[in-house]
């Protein structure tokens, strides 16, 4: 690539989208858009920086596994190294570099498969932006779009495949990198919207202000001002007992020890806990800002403990009697519409490891009939598809043009097309029959 033989060549000097406010872009989405202004592949890109800026690459670089965004190592490195590359100042504004010092090293878990919100996309789409990734998006400790109030994804709405937002070679932002879908959608209803929990819009929200601050902080937060605080905090509502303190927060009396008396800083998910429950903004505490804050009263204090996560129990072991199973799958074998496994696994409340262990041959042929039954409807399709694709293979072949994927589909009804799996094969099939 030309700029790793060139030490001084430059990359664009691309602007990053949404600094100082809560949609500002991730590091990754940016590392993404860069590559696609160059018109070269996010690997070759990564590829590149990463041979300028560390010492070492390995041979297998998969930069996506690294967390681009969060507070570590890599953050300081590649958005140094971009800033360097590309002259834009400060890109570990698209990090949570700036939180640094106020929380553990190991404490701001990154989302390994990327989530997104496909009204977001929508959004980005309808106003004529380029679509890019949310910063926020890329925290575990987020789960629903704070803007449309819905709930985060990781599933590609048109091929239902996660791991979508990146993980291939090639990432557009906004686009599924296996079927290569527009990643965006409009509202599906209230349906998501109801499963929504105060706590998951109380904690997008914490982030959202940490976000939107942090590209105006003067001085980065420091750990000793978080530290001051909550000991004040503690010493406010609790008389300074921190067993009692622990107790509200769900957690151990040796972990609040560990942040008073030695140098250990609290987790993403500690702090989000003391905001919660004492009723101060999360941007506030970790800030060492406790300006005009007060012990919440007894009402306020259950108001509060709402927006405490609740610890997951373990489910509750529950008595299967197997021989009504057994009955039940004999039933939908004979079944006139053959059903999936995973169907009957939903329908029975019981895993399909369970029903594959216990009653493996029944399971097999549920899973066989499915099967069976699925390619015959595929095969339908591709036989409903062939007239339309040989005729549109026609036209695209009269006009003098290549007889490629786009050109055909660009002929054919999306309807028509919108169940054929195996679209290039059955072009190649096409070609074939023309010669
Ligand atoms: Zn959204
Ligand atoms: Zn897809």
């Amino acid at each position: 690539m030309a700029l790793a033989k060139n030490p001084r060549s430059v990359l664009h000097a691309l602007e990053p989208i949404g600094l100082g406010t809560g949609e500002v872009e991730s590091l990754l989405s940016y590392l993404c858009r860069l590559a696609v202004s160059h018109s070269t592949s996010t690997l070759s890109l990564s590829r590149a920086v990463a041979q300028r800026f560390e010492h070492e690459v390995e041979e297998q670089f998969d930069w996506y596994h690294r967390s681009l965004s969060g507070i570590g190592e890599s953050a300081l490195t590649w958005s140094s190294a971009l800033s360097a590359m590309t002259s834009v100042p400060r890109l570990d504004r698209l990090t949570f570099l700036p939180w640094k010092e106020v929380i553990a090293q190991n404490g701001l878990p990154i989302i390994s498969k990327g989530q997104f919100c496909p009204q977001c996309f929508a959004d980005d789409h309808n106003s004529g932006r380029t679509p890019y990734f949310r910063l926020a998006w890329e925290s575990k400790s987020v789960s629903v779009c704070h803007v449309h109030r819905s709930r985060l994804t990781q599933h590609c709405p048109c091929c239902g495949k996660d791991n979508v937002r990146h993980a291939a070679s090639l990432v557009v932002p906004g686009w599924c990198t296996k079927c290569g879908s527009f990643l965006g959608c409009e509202a599906h209803g209230h349906d998501t919207q109801l499963s929504i929990k105060p706590v998951e819009l109380w904690r997008a929200r914490q982030i959202r202000e940490l976000l939107q601050a942090q590209d105006q902080l003067d001085v980065l937060p420091q750990r000793q001002a978080l530290v001051d605080s909550i000991s004040h905090i503690i010493g406010e509502m609790d008389g300074g007992k921190s067993a009692h303190f622990a107790k509200r927060l769900g957690i151990s009396k040796s972990t609040i020890h560990y942040w008073l008396q030695t140098d250990n800083t609290p987790t993403l998910e500690a702090s989000l806990r003391v905001a919660s429950q004492s009723g101060i903004s999360l941007l506030k505490l970790l800030s060492g800002d406790l300006f005009g804050w007060n012990a919440p009263s007894e009402g306020q204090q259950l108001a509060l403990a709402l927006l405490k996560p609740v610890t997951q129990q373990r489910a509750q072991r529950r008595e299967i009697d197997w021989r009504e199973v057994e009955i039940q799958l004999q039933r939908c074998l004979l079944e006139p519409a053959p059903i999936s496994v995973r169907e009957v696994s939903r329908r029975l409340g019981i895993e399909p490891r369970q029903l594959y262990l216990n009653f493996n041959q029944m399971t097999r042929q549920i899973a066989e009939r499915w099967k069976a039954y699925r390619k015959r409807v595929r095969d339908e399709r591709v036989e409903a598809a062939m007239p339309h694709i040989e005729s549109a293979a026609r036209s695209v072949l009269s006009t003098g043009k290549s007889l490629n994927l786009r050109e055909v589909t660009s002929h054919v009804q999306p309807d028509v097309l919108s169940g054929v799996h195996g679209l290039f094969r059955v072009l190649r099939e096409v070609r074939e029959r023309g010669r």
